[in-house]
């Protein structure tokens, strides 16, 4: 087992979609952070879904009643 596996871009992509329905596993998360990190495009693109994500949380709450 290599402990400093690299990801590639399409696996960075991947774990930003997959921790925003399930959590991931902190080697998994670790491993993104560390690749966001290192590659310009996906720290963008990162960024972006998170706002995004936001955005969309901030316009589906607004939506339900507070409890
Ligand atoms: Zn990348």
């Amino acid at each position: 087992m290599n402990e400093n596996t690299e990801i590639s871009c399409e696996d960075a992509t991947m774990l930003v979609s997959e921790q925003r329905d399930s959590p991931i596993t902190e080697e998994a998360a670790a491993q993104l952070q560390q690749h966001v990190a290192h590659c310009p495009y996906c720290a963008v693109a990162y960024k972006q879904f998170d706002s995004l994500f936001a955005q969309l949380g901030e316009m589906l709450g607004a939506d339900k009643p507070v409890l």
